[in-house]
C-alpha cells in the first residue's frame, strides 16, 4: 500500500462539510489561492507543469486537489515508452526547420497522438491501402482535426489546403525552396451517415523520395494548426503498436475535486485490486501470460512461469485521473484511464483478452463500486483515445487557432454537463458523497466556463449562416458545422 510521503496512513476522505462552513469566506488564505490555481491549471491544461508558485513545501496533500507531479513514484511506474505520454517536438537532434516567414501555427510541444496503422487504414478502399503500403515510409498520414466521414464532402478542398500549406514551407537544404509534395484524400469504403466522425480519419501526404527534410520536420512538429480550416496532425502510418488504453474506470467515488491524498489512496487501492483479481483468475492469468510469452519476447519456463509473465504485464499498469464521456449519453464524469503495454497487435487476440479481463474484474473499495464500461474516451478533434473531446489538450492549449470542441458542438468543458449547470448539483450522487470540494473552485470554474462560452459565441457564426458558405476568412465552411 502506498500513502503520501508526508502523512501517516489513515482515512483521507474529508469529513462532511456543513453548509455554514462551506460558505465562510477564506479571504487571502494562501492555501486556497494555491489550491484554486492548481485545480484550474490541472483541469484546463492537463499537460502543463505545476505553476511555478506551487512547491512541494507549499503543497498540502490533504487540502489541495490531486496533482500528478507530487504523486509517489510507485504510482508513476508507467513505462517511459508509453507512447500516449510522449510529447511532440521531442528532444535530441532537432530536424531542419522551414525558413521564415511561413504561415504561423503554435509550436507546442503538445501530447503526441498515438494512432496504430489499422486505425489509419481501416475503412479505405483496398486499392488505396495497397498503394499507400507500396510507398512505405515516404507516405505520412494527415489526421484532420475534427475529421471523419463528415469531412469527405470537402475532401478535395481539404487536400488542396494541406498541400498548399506544405508547399509553402521552404527549406535551406532544398535551395531555399519548398518541396513539390502531394496530398491525397481518403477513399472511403463504407459510409454511415449517423457516425460523422467515424473512419476514415486521415489524408495521405506523399513526401517523395527526396523530401527527407520535410518528412523529418513534419514528424517532429506533428501538430499543425493554422486556422479552423487547416488543422491537422502529421503521423507515420506503419505504427504496429496498439493503444495502451485497457479500460476506463468510473464510479461515484471518483472525484476530480477530491484531495490529493484521497486520489492517491484510491489509485493505489484500485491498482492493487486489478493486479489481485487478474492473478486470482487462473484463466485470465494464463491468457495474459501466454500473450506476454508469444508477443513480448520474454522467456520464462517451467512451473510458476505464468505468474512471472503476468507480472511483467501488470508491472506496466497505470491509472490516470481524468474525465470521461458517459457511454449512455448524459454529462461527463470523473474517471480513471487504465493503461498498460499492449499484449498484442492482433485485433482478435486483443478483443478476446479484453473480454476475459472485463469478465474477471469486479472493482470495489468498501461499498464503492467502480464499473469498467460506463466511461468513454474518444477525442473527436485529434482522434486520440485517451481523452474526451471537450478535454482535448491540443484544442485547450492557449492561443489554439484550430478546430475546437465548441465548433464540433462538444464544448461541455465541465464535468457534469453545460457550464451554466455547474452552479447547481452536477451529479446527484455528489451531495451524498460529500467528497472534498471548495466553493472557490466552483466559482472559478463557472466564471471560466461562462467566459469561454461567451467568447465562443462572439467568435463563431450561427450554424445557419454557415450553411450558405461560411465566413469569408475561411476557405470553406468548417465541416464541424454540418453535423
Ligand atoms: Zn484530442
Amino acid at each position: 500500500m502506498t500513502d503520501t510521503p508526508e502523512q501517516p496512513t489513515g482515512e483521507v476522505r474529508p469529513a462532511k462539510r456543513v453548509r455554514e462552513e462551506a460558505s465562510e469566506p477564506r479571504g487571502e488564505d494562501m492555501e486556497s489561492v494555491v489550491a484554486t490555481e492548481v485545480a484550474r491549471v490541472i483541469r484546463r491544461f492537463p499537460t502543463t507543469p505545476v505553476p511555478a508558485n506551487v512547491t512541494r513545501e507549499l503543497f498540502d496533500a490533504y487540502t489541495m486537489p490531486y496533482c500528478p507531479e507530487f504523486e509517489p513514484p510507485e504510482l508513476r511506474a508507467s513505462p517511459a515508452d508509453n507512447p500516449h505520454r510522449k510529447l511532440t517536438r521531442p528532444g535530441g537532434q532537432r530536424p531542419e526547420e522551414p525558413l521564415l516567414p511561413h504561415q504561423a501555427f503554435p509550436d507546442g510541444p503538445f501530447p503526441h497522438t498515438h494512432i496504430p496503422e489499422y486505425v489509419l487504414l481501416s475503412n479505405l478502399k483496398p486499392k488505396q491501402v495497397a498503394a499507400i503500403r507500396e510507398k512505405g515510409d515516404r507516405m505520412l498520414a494527415a489526421v484532420v482535426h475534427g475529421g471523419g466521414q463528415i469531412m469527405l464532402k470537402h475532401a478535395k478542398l481539404i487536400a488542396a489546403n494541406i498541400e498548399a500549406f506544405l508547399r509553402s514551407l521552404a527549406f535551406e537544404s532544398n535551395d531555399r525552396k519548398p518541396f513539390n509534395v502531394s496530398v491525397y484524400p481518403p477513399e472511403a469504403n463504407k459510409l454511415d451517415v449517423n457516425k460523422p466522425f467515424n473512419r476514415p480519419l486521415a489524408f495521405f501526404i506523399d513526401t517523395g523520395e527526396e523530401m527527407d527534410a520535410l518528412r523529418a520536420y513534419l514528424l517532429w512538429q506533428e501538430v499543425f494548426a493554422v486556422n479552423q480550416a487547416l488543422s491537422f496532425t502529421a503521423l507515420p502510418i506503419a505504427v504496429r503498436e496498439d493503444s495502451w488504453k485497457v479500460c476506463v474506470i468510473t464510479g461515484d467515488a471518483v472525484d476530480l475535486r477530491a484531495s490529493h491524498a484521497y486520489v492517491v489512496q484510491q489509485k493505489t487501492k484500485l491498482l492493487a485490486a486489478i493486479k489481485l483479481q487478474l492473478n486470482a483468475n487462473t484463466d485470465l492469468q494464463w491468457h495474459t501470460a501466454g500473450l506476454v510469452a508469444s508477443n513480448w519476447n520474454i522467456t520464462a519456463g517451467g512451473w510458476g512461469a505464468a505468474p512471472v509473465l503476468a507480472a511483467a504485464f501488470t508491472d506496466t499498469l497505470s491509472l490516470e485521473l481524468t474525465s470521461a464521456d458517459c457511454a449512455e449519453g448524459g454529462p461527463a464524469m470523473p474517471a480513471y484511464l487504465v493503461m498498460a503495454r499492449p499484449l498484442t497487435y492482433d485485433k482478435h487476440e486483443a478483443g478476446a483478452w479484453t473480454a476475459d479481463f472485463r469478465r474477471a474484474m469486479d472493482l470495489r473499495i468498501d461499498m464503492d463500486v467502480f464499473p469498467l464500461d460506463k466511461g468513454v474516451l474518444d477525442c473527436k478533434i485529434c482522434k486520440s483515445d485517451v481523452h474526451r473531446t471537450a478535454a482535448c489538450p491540443l484544442a485547450n492549449s492557449e492561443g489554439w487557432p484550430g478546430v475546437t470542441p465548441a465548433l464540433l458542438g462538444r464544448n461541455n468543458t465541465d464535468v457534469g454537463g453545460a457550464p451554466t449547470s455547474s452552479i447547481g448539483i452536477m451529479n446527484p450522487t455528489e451531495t451524498a458523497q460529500d467528497i472534498f470540494r471548495s466553493e472557490e473552485l466552483v466559482v472559478a470554474e463557472v466564471a471560466e466556463a461562462v467566459e469561454a462560452v461567451v467568447a465562443a459565441e462572439a467568435e463563431e457564426p450561427a450554424p445557419a449562416t454557415c450553411q450558405g458558405g461560411g465566413r469569408s476568412s475561411l476557405p470553406f465552411c468548417v465541416f464541424g458545422m454540418y453535423q
